[in-house]
């Protein structure tokens, strides 16, 4: 397929914004693998990454500050049939979103969750977010953040997530081959995006990222959870990132667990069912 079959309206993000690397990367890998856009829902939150959804002619749903995995949720729930990708921020999934983010690593829904971190509030002119670094001068702290900042790989990884990687705006082939493998990963695929804001945040640079990332040899992750936490832990503690797909295995899907079958409810019968119903009531007795 071609890829222009997937282009939404016009981006308009600052010219040089990391965002363009996820959206041109997700493209390829739409068209490398022929998914019909009617097949794919992106959901996004606030911020200049949730304006990604309107980027791309697929199914989107532009939703609440932190609130894109409760509603992708809802969808693959819905539909198991439809591909569901969360498009967030830092902002979006670390500060107001971050129970989600905690929960929805250890339930393991069906769901690509891709975190275009750019270390500071785009949208809004430039304060600080969750991870912006120690010292980090924005407009909202004139005098340099006192706070550690949240590593989202490491949160993942603590959390249960069951594909952990990380990707960077500089290396677009980098995040086609984890995006690649992330759809076909059945479980939570969470993907943290080092995305530079060219405009707010004037520290971390696509060269400032160049110089301090280390790319995962292995292509196909860490199987043992200690070891993949001692590596991203080791790096992050020495002011460096890791890169790749850090972390995968196979566990049951919340769509296993939960669901009695994968038909979508649009397309099953509105009759009820009396005896399931009995079912569920017998419960209470
Ligand atoms: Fe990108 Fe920053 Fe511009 Fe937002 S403000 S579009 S994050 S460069
Ligand atoms: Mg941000």
């Amino acid at each position: 397929m071609n890829e222009k079959i997937y282009e939404g309206k016009k981006p308009g993000w600052c010219p040089g914004c990391g965002d363009y690397a996820v959206l041109n990367a997700l493209k390829k890998v739409f068209a490398k693998n022929k998914i019909p856009p009617s097949k794919i829902v992106i959901v996004s939150g606030i911020g200049c990454s949730g304006k990604l959804g309107d980027y791309v002619a697929t199914n989107s749903i532009h939703t609440l500050h932190g609130r894109v995995l409760p509603v992708a949720t809802a969808v693959k729930l819905s539909n198991p049939e439809l591909i569901v990708i969360g498009a967030s921020g830092d902002g979006d999934t670390y500060a107001i979103g971050l129970s989600h983010f905690i929960h929805s690593c250890r339930r393991n829904p069906e769901i690509i969750h891709i975190v275009m971190n750019n270390q500071v509030y785009g949208l809004t002119k430039g304060q600080f977010s969750p991870t912006s670094l120690k010292g980090f001068v924005s407009t909202s702290t004139p005098y340099g953040v006192f706070e550690e900042p949240v590593d989202g790989v490491l949160l993942a990884l603590e959390s249960g997530a069951t594909f952990v990687a990380r990707g960077f705006s500089g290396d677009v082939e980098g995040l086609v081959k984890i995006f690649e493998r992330a759809l076909n990963h059945k479980g939570f695929s969470f993907i943290d995006v080092l995305s530079p804001c060219v405009t707010f945040n004037r520290l971390n640079t696509y060269e400032w990222f160049k110089e301090r990332i280390i790319k995962m040899e292995e292509p196909f992750g860490i199987r043992y959870l200690p070891r993949a936490i001692r590596f991203v832990r080791e790096a992050w503690e020495e002011g460096r990132f890791l890169t790749g797909i850090i972390y995968e295995v196979k566990k049951p899907t919340l769509s296993d667990l939960i669901l009695k079958d994968k038909v979508p409810l649009v397309k099953k019968s509105l009759e009820i069912n009396k005896q399931e119903v009995l079912e569920m009531f017998s419960i209470f007795k």
